[in-house]
């Protein structure tokens, strides 16, 4: 099907970060491989994609960025690094723009748009966002990491896991509770700070090992005693869980966008391995199995894609609602595990081998479901707008 989602701008922008893709994340040398191994992408990259202006599309142009809030872009990047087996996750690019820069975008101070905004198109920011904790994911109003005020500034006590960026990251994005419990609404005590590298009190634990995204740099994170500058409260306090609620539809929109390129590439590759694999004197592909196997793959992707695209043109007109982003977010991620689940089995034992990108997109693909918030908070999020 034909699809129109896309302008000359955007193609353009495709290329140049495709070339991008192949000379800095690629290269001879297989240098994403060896991030891979390291469990880190180094923080140049950020700074090469800095200068190459893939970082600070949305930021205003004052501050070093291209000024255009157009999520198509963002699906650009997550589309090319899937097709180069290279997730947009697990470079951590896409959690630096499509997740952290809209808070930043949104609820800085003038003050903090000169503090920041510069560094973060730039690269020379990296940034993380910081809500769950060891004991607590989805239910993100029982949290318990506590700022209190004292005087200028908030004193932060707590900890936080799973967080992508969370060795690289200069500025974290820190879910907090600032309030006492008092409030009938046990969301008003949540607040945002933003928590810099180098402050004393803040420490980052090992690097986490996972099944997959392995260059995605996935950390816990400590604050003791930590002394905040009320200057680094992200909007305003007691406001953090709206803040978050707001932002969350782009999230989940960008992992859903991955979700579906991880799918299409995953399909990409199959139809490649097919037409040349033989079996019983025919190319593999020519079996029914696996004609109507890759058929229905086929049609599932490309709805998939028409939703997500709609989905896109609604955000950037800022009509996306929390329940078509949840559903988005829930059968995009559903159809990226069932798709590569399916391709790889059409690859047989060679399926299976790291080297090929299906073994680690089955790999990558299975964290999707869950992070984000999961899949069945999504349902629930749409459930609840049902009325039920
Ligand atoms: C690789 C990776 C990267 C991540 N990056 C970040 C990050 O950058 N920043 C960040 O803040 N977090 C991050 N996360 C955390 C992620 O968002 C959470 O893991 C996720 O929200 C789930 O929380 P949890 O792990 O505490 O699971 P839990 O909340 O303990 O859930 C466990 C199970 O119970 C189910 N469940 C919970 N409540 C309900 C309910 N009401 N109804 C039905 N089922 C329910 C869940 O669906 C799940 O199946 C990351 C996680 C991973 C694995």
């Amino acid at each position: 099907m034909k699809r129109t989602l896309f302008e000359d701008v955007h193609e353009d922008f495709r290329a140049s970060f495709h070339t991008f893709l192949e000379r800095e994340v690629l290269g001879e040398e297989g240098r994403y491989g060896e991030w891979e191994r390291n469990g880190i992408v180094p923080r140049e990259v950020f700074a090469l994609a800095g200068r190459g202006g893939f970082l600070g599309m949305a930021v205003p142009e004052r501050y070093g960025g291209a000024g255009t809030e157009d999520f198509r872009f963002n699906l650009v990047v997550a589309e090319e690094c899937q097709r180069a087996a290279v997730g947009s996750f697990g470079l951590g690019l896409s959690v630096h723009t499509d997740i952290c820069l809209p808070y930043f975008l949104r609820y800085c101070s003038d003050e903090q748009r000169e503090r920041w905004l510069p560094g973060i198109a730039s690269g020379e920011l990296i940034t993380a966002l910081a809500m769950t904790e060891p004991g607590v994911g989805s239910d993100l109003a029982s949290m318990s990491t506590r700022a209190r005020r004292e005087g200028d500034h908030y004193i932060v006590d707590g900890t936080k896991t799973f967080i992508t960026n969370g060795i690289n990251a200069d500025l974290v994005v820190v879910a907090v509770k600032t309030g006492e419990g008092g409030h009938e609404n046990r969301h008003r005590d949540i607040s945002l700070v933003v928590i810099e590298r180098g402050m004393e009190g803040f420490e980052r634990g090992r690097k986490l090992e996972k099944i997959g995204q392995h260059s995605q740099d996935t950390a816990e994170l400590s604050f003791s005693e930590l002394h905040v500058p009320v200057e680094n409260l992200l909007g305003q306090e007691g406001e953090g869980f709206r803040h978050l609620v707001s932002n969350l539809p782009q999230e989940r929109l960008s992992i859903a966008a991955a979700a579906v390129a991880a799918a299409e590439a995953a399909l990409g590759w199959t139809l490649d391995y097919v037409r040349e694999r033989q079996a019983f004197g025919q190319p593999i592909g020519s079996f029914q199995n696996s004609r109507f196997t890759l058929a229905e793959i086929h049609g599932e992707v490309q709805i998939a894609r028409t939703f997500v695209d709609q989905c896109t043109l609604a955000l950037n007109a800022s009509e996306l609602t929390p329940e078509d982003a949840a559903t988005a977010k829930w059968w995009c991620t559903d159809l990226q595990g069932r798709v590569v689940d399916r391709c790889l089995q059409l690859f047989g034992g060679y399926g299976y081998m790291l080297e090929y990108p299906i073994a680690r997109a089955y790999a990558d693909a299975r964290v999707t479901r869950i992070y984000g918030g999961t899949n069945e908070i999504m349902k629930e999020i749409v459930g609840r707008s049902m009325g039920l």
